[in-house]
């Protein structure tokens, strides 16, 4: 996974994934996805079969904020249509995909399985 960044929460999951009522954004900037792969490891993808805080079976090894999608060119829509928000600001600049996957999902109220 790499430029515009890999997954699109729809029906259930964007349900699911909605910003919780008071949270305050706190990286109101955007910018281009840095492939950290923090999108590909944290959020349940029905279409991959992938659990929640789970890294996708595709993704890439992490060599700290730079991780390929093995799948790229075929990816499903879900990850085709992913767009960068300001979560990716605050979890691409953490130093590894565990702590940027842990940051992803306490954003969103979650926890792993
Ligand atoms: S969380 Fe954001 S910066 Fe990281 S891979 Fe996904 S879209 Fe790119
Ligand atoms: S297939 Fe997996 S590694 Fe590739 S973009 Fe989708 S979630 Fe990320």
């Amino acid at each position: 996974m790499r430029t515009s960044g890999p997954l699109r929460l729809i029906g259930q999951e964007l349900a699911r994934f909605t910003l919780p009522q008071d949270h305050a954004p706190r990286s109101p900037i955007t910018t281009d996805c840095t492939a950290c792969g923090a999108c590909c490891a944290a959020p349940d993808i029905h279409a991959l079969n992938k659990p929640l805080g789970v890294p996708c079976t595709h993704l890439g090894p992490d060599q700290g904020c730079g991780h390929l999608c093995a799948t790229y060119a075929t990816r499903p829509s879900v990850c085709r249509n992913y767009q960068p928000d300001w979560v990716c600001g605050e979890v691409a600049p953490l130093p590894t995909l565990n702590a940027r996957t842990r940051r992803f999902l306490e954003i969103y109220g979650l926890q792993a399985d």
